[in-house]
């Protein structure tokens, strides 16, 4: 179970953990509609700093504006509750949780009647995929479940319901022993793990694929894709079939629970030499220096919560 902290921020207060709940009759309970993110705060010498955090509530408000729903606060009214629910739980490293749903009013599908609620939680969270992963990397399969098909669930939201999709896949994955599982697209082509970007790497050239296979286009790909440039290694979005994963000199994941994780086997093959490769391992010790505050963050992603 979730460790509780002192405070939730609740529409626009802070109350007691406890104190933070919602009716059984929510529109959100029954039709899935829910917006959220995921960040992380990381603690460097200047205090604790959350990563990315306006891009993360951007994310959020266009999240919901493609459901026709507007949020009650602006951009800046999120990023400094953000900022208040960190400083009053004295959260130093962890993740925090944003979520905007549908409240307690009708019971039809149409959400537009019922009021638009948010909270922001913080827990302690260490590694995702395992702190042994990050070395290590990961055994993932190719899941038998799909992304959901363009112009069905839209993928660049991040909303509740999207989340049933990848609850098939992880469930799937975990019941055959595997740590996650990674969807292909409806035409086939590899999109994205439960929770996470794919990125390949072969000939020294990373692919990761397209925003048009039906993935969330994660701020970590975002931060990554940056980093290799910095790193003067070539990126190219592009669609990736699926055997691209067997024939990779290193694979790994990317995403804001999973961080960097290497992957060293796909439905049982292993993937290069079977470790971490070198690319991953430049990429991953760079962003690790960056969010810990021990390598200048020359692109502004370090946000301070006081
Ligand atoms: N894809 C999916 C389906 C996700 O849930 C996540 C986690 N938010 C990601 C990708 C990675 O996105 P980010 O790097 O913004 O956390």
């Amino acid at each position: 179970p979730i460790a509780k902290m002192d405070y939730i921020w609740f529409n626009g207060e802070l109350v007691e953990w406890d104190k933070a709940t919602i009716h059984v009759m929510s529109h959100v309970v029954h039709y899935g509609s829910s917006f959220f993110e995921g960040l992380r705060c990381y603690e460097t010498p200047q205090g604790p700093a959350i990563f990315r955090l306006t891009p993360h509530m951007r994310r959020l408000i266009d999240s919901a504006h493609i459901y026709r729903t507007k949020l009650p606060y602006t951009l800046e009214e999120l990023v400094a509750a953000v900022k208040a629910t960190v400083k009053a739980n004295r959260l130093r490293a962890g993740y925090i949780r944003p979520v905007v749903y549908r409240g307690y009013s009708e019971i039809g599908v149409n959400p537009l009647g019922n009021p638009v609620e948010v909270a922001i939680a913080t827990i302690e969270w260490g590694k995702y995929l395992g702190a042994e992963a990050m070395e290590q990397g990961v055994d993932v399969c190719v899941s038998s479940w799909n992304r959901f098909a363009p112009n069905t669930m839209p993928a660049m939201s991040k909303a509740g319901g999207n989340y049933m999709n990848s609850q098939l896949i992880k469930m799937e994955a975990l019941a055959n022993g595997y740590s996650e599982g990674i969807a292909l697209d409806t035409n086939g082509q590899v999109s994205e793990g439960s929770g996470e970007n794919l990125f390949v790497v072969r000939d020294g050239v990373v692919y990761t694929p397209p925003a048009g296979s039906s993935i969330l286009t994660g701020i970590t790909r975002d931060s990554v894709i940056t980093l290799l440039g910095d790193l003067g290694i070539e990126v190219r979005e592009q669609v990736i079939p699926r055997e691209m994963l067997y024939i990779a000199d290193e694979l790994f994941f990317t995403g804001t629970a999973a961080e960097i994780t290497p992957i060293r086997s796909v439905d049982r093959i292993t993937v290069g030499a079977g470790r971490r490769g070198p690319i991953t391992e430049q990429v991953q010790s760079t962003f690790f220096r960056i969010v810990h505050g021990e390598q200048a963050d020359t692109h502004g992603w370090l946000e301070y919560a006081e």
